[in-house]
């Protein structure tokens, strides 16, 4: 039988509510001083937690419950005959049930310029040690310290007249948890303003089981980060489809962050497989964008990852009929896109992400490495600096292109190259890419310019072009701009891109031979721009 509860909240959601069912269950409620003001006012008969113990509630609010009287009650294990024959020699009344929530202290220290008089008053003493008092003792005692628990427990005791044992152990986890997070963040803090120290901390829930890591014989999991918000495949919502494997969550995440800073108000498609885009392009619409990203590596293409900035329409759909994708990641889906998607197969995975044109609410990246973790503000920007090195100009109309451009490179492995080309007015395709090389020559020409070609041939013969293939190919590559995430060691480089028609290179700059690949881009006639910012991606 719950006899006796005790109610200390600084959060009053719902208290009122709570006490009002747990006075009809014939439970008596002990309360400190603002929770107990709130619960008299809407009629609810209350004792005061100073009645308790003796004492008043002084130094501010500091000592409240922390008193033998109150602490004995919750933690007096109730089949010790010690215990209970102590607890009744001095009068300790049982309390079977704690609801407490703490003092905003995240809140108030998430404030702009909070003083450290005011972050210390909201350390909470006695409402944490309440809660471990309640949550050590969790076979007699039910603790609660999040609001959103109140219906469950009322509807629980109202049903059988107890809080379940299976309930109780859940509660007593989950106030732990709570009291840990909670001095985790005082820690973060006053590590930063005592001692000037920062700590790295990042809470994730209990995970979920993926049938396997990158390969069959690995365990893997998926922990989502604790309260994150705005874009991330954690705020996905799974709309069909198998569950997602590792790789899944690897590649959409690629997909998306190589999608969300494209656009402006066109279509925006980015076509995924092992961590690279290996298609990338805007569009007048969703359909167009989409031709245009599998254009730029249709074999790449099966088995990938499709995501897109725009609502999935069934124009854009139906392109995927008879093709194999493994997950599309949209803002939302358009109802007879999504009957048609879920007929093509049973295994294709839509996700829908209606947070995806909000701004990313994470600032940095973190990456394992045995035995310890790197972390890296996230990769914002382009270029730092435009500046024409060679006597060639670079034409102002290519700009924007070439934003495009470096901004598909910033999301390709390194050494990586890509080749941008504006297919239809304002809409621009990554048309080949090189990546994850271990030299940049090789991005260039075994990859990028021999992909082009290829990429080129099926839509020529797509398109029936009418002019020869090596003219074809030449008028495309020349009109393309061709990005290198870092600078060019030697000349070699530009070399092999001139050979192969392309006339516009952007680079960082810096190299020591500089000077040396301005004079070969100047020869044969190449036309460059230098950035001042690279994008290694590794
Ligand atoms: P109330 O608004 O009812 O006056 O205060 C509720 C808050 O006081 C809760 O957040 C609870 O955790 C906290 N609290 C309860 N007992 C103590 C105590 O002895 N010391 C401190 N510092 N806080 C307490």
């Amino acid at each position: 039988m719950l006899k006796r509860a005790l109610l200390s909240v600084s959060d009053k959601t719902g208290i009122v509510d709570f006490a009002r069912g747990l006075e009809k269950l014939d439970v008596q409620i002990i309360s400190t001083g603002g929770t107990a003001r709130i619960l008299r006012d809407a009629g609810i008969t209350v004792t005061d937690v100073s009645e308790v113990t003796g004492f008043p509630e002084m130094m501010g609010g500091r000592v409240k419950t922390l008193h033998p009287m109150i602490h004995g009650g919750i933690l007096c294990v109730r089949d010790d005959h010690d215990h209970m024959g102590e607890a009744e020699k001095v009068n300790v009344q049982l309390i079977d049930m704690v609801a407490v929530n703490l003092y905003p202290f995240e809140v108030t220290v998430s404030k702009e310029g909070v003083l450290l008089e005011e972050a210390i008053e909201n350390i909470d003493i006695g409402g944490p040690a309440m809660l471990r008092s309640a949550a050590k003792n969790y076979r007699s005692v039910t603790v609660i310290c999040d609001p959103e628990d109140y219906g469950h427990v009322l509807k629980e005791l109202r049903s059988s007249g107890v809080v379940s044992q299976k309930t109780r152990e859940q509660l007593a986890v989950k106030a732990f948890r709570h009291t840990a997070d909670y001095d985790a963040t005082i820690d973060t803090y006053l590590s930063k303003e005592l001692l000037g120290e920062e700590v790295l901390r990042m809470s994730f829930n209990e995970g979920v089981t993926l049938r396997y890591g990158e390969n069959w014989h690995q365990d893997a999991k998926f922990y989502k980060e604790v309260g994150v918000s705005g874009p991330s495949l954690a705020n996905a919502r799974q709309l069909h489809g198998k569950e997602l494997s590792y790789n899944n969550y690897i590649d959409a995440d690629n997909a998306l962050q190589t999608v969300k800073e494209l656009g402006h108000g066109k279509a925006a498609v980015a076509i995924v497989k092992h961590n690279n885009p290996c298609g990338l392009a805007t569009g007048n619409t969703l359909l167009q964008a989409l031709q245009a990203a599998w254009d730029g590596d249709p074999i790449s293409a099966f088995g990938s990852i499709i995501c897109t900035n725009t609502v999935f329409d069934l124009k854009a759909a139906e392109f995927l009929n008879g093709k194999f994708v493994e997950i599309i990641l949209a803002p939302g889906f358009e109802h007879d896109a999504l009957e048609y998607l879920r007929n093509k197969s049973a295994n294709l995975r839509l996700l829908e992400l209606p947070s995806f044109n909000e701004e990313f609410a994470v600032d940095d990246t973190y990456k394992y490495i045995i035995g310890g973790m790197l972390k890296q503000a996230r990769n914002i920007g382009i270029y730092d600096k435009w500046e024409t090195v060679t006597k060639i100009p670079f034409p102002e109309e290519l700009r924007s292109l070439s934003e495009f451009s470096l901004h598909a490179c910033k999301c390709v492995k390194s050494n990586a190259v890509t080749l941008a080309y504006e297919y239809d007015e304002g809409c621009y395709m990554m048309l080949a890419m090189g990546a994850g090389q271990p030299n940049r020559v090789d991005s260039i020409r075994k990859l990028a310019a021999t992909k082009a070609r290829e990429n080129l041939a099926v839509i020529y013969e797509r398109e029936k072009v009418d002019m020869s293939f090596e003219d074809y190919c030449r008028q495309v590559l020349s009109k393309c701009v061709m990005a290198s995430d870092a600078f060019f060691p030697f000349d070699d480089s530009i070399v092999h891109a001139a050979e192969s028609g392309i006339m516009f290179i952007l680079s960082p700059g810096g190299s020591i031979r500089d000077n040396e690949v301005i004079a070969t881009a100047d020869r044969l006639g190449v036309s460059m721009v230098f950035t001042g910012m690279r994008h290694f991606l590794h």
